[in-house]
């Protein structure tokens, strides 16, 4: 049995709401990491999320890749998102109790890394409560010690529209991989986890409720969702 936080990026979309549907059925609360371009386009499936008790974070208005652009741009981006943020909690009348950034495609600013933790620090965003996970890749990297929300294991279930190769059984091996290159052993006893999905409509198109195939093989595999934590 191991334990995780469920995390789904890139929303909100039309997919979202039968995916928070059936989150609530499982009584599984997920952090939603929303960007701008996406709220513009789906800001009621976003208010519906929240008020079913997901929690919802920050994950840039555009979604440019980090390493790319000048520092004032990340800062733009993250409070372009900011403003998003506070609408989206006016709106569902939901007081907003935590500050929570994910970087797109998981890319840390390159150069500016340094400046922009400083940054999340100094603005007041919050840490996942992530004392409890012990994979070595993400202490080595310093992620327990970032403001940014990372994560151990990513279905990487987006690669199913970009290559042939890469099919359902692709992620089923991932999720058993004893050995994995990226990412931690999501299966072991007694580990902790931060586990990476998406809100993705295409991935929608390509296996419907894809979302609910895999949180449901994972927890038939002993992974058991417990309610996100964080560092005030
Ligand atoms: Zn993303």
């Amino acid at each position: 049995m191991s334990k995780a936080y469920l995390t789904i990026d890139d929303g909100p979309t039309t997919i979202t709401r039968q995916m928070i549907d059936y989150l609530t059925s499982k009584n599984i609360t997920p952090i939603l990491f929303f960007y701008g371009q996406q709220m513009e386009k789906h800001f009621e499936e976003g208010v519906y999320a929240l008020q079913q008790g997901a929690v919802i974070g920050n994950h840039s208005y555009s979604h440019p890749c980090f390493n790319d652009i000048t520092f004032d741009e990340c800062v733009s981006e993250i409070e372009q998102q900011e403003e998003w943020m506070t609408r989206l909690h006016e709106v569902a009348g939901v007081e907003r109790q935590y500050k929570l950034f994910r970087f797109p495609y998981g890319a840390k600013g390159g150069k500016n890394k340094v400046l922009i933790q400083d940054y999340l620090r100094e603005n007041g965003f919050n840490r996942i409560d992530d004392r409890a996970v012990e994979f070595d890749g993400y202490k080595n990297e310093q992620m327990n010690l970032d403001i940014d929300v990372f994560w151990t294991f990513d279905f990487a279930e987006y690669q199913l529209h970009n290559a042939d190769e890469f099919t359902y059984e692709s992620i089923i091996e991932r999720i058993h991989d004893s050995n994995p290159q990226n990412g931690a052993v999501l299966l072991e006893e007694n580990t902790n986890h931060i586990i990476l999905l998406h809100d993705h409509e295409n991935t929608e198109a390509l296996i419907p409720e894809y979302y609910k195939i895999l949180i449901d093989y994972v927890m038939e595999q002993g992974v058991e969702f417990v309610n996100p934590k964080f560092v005030i």
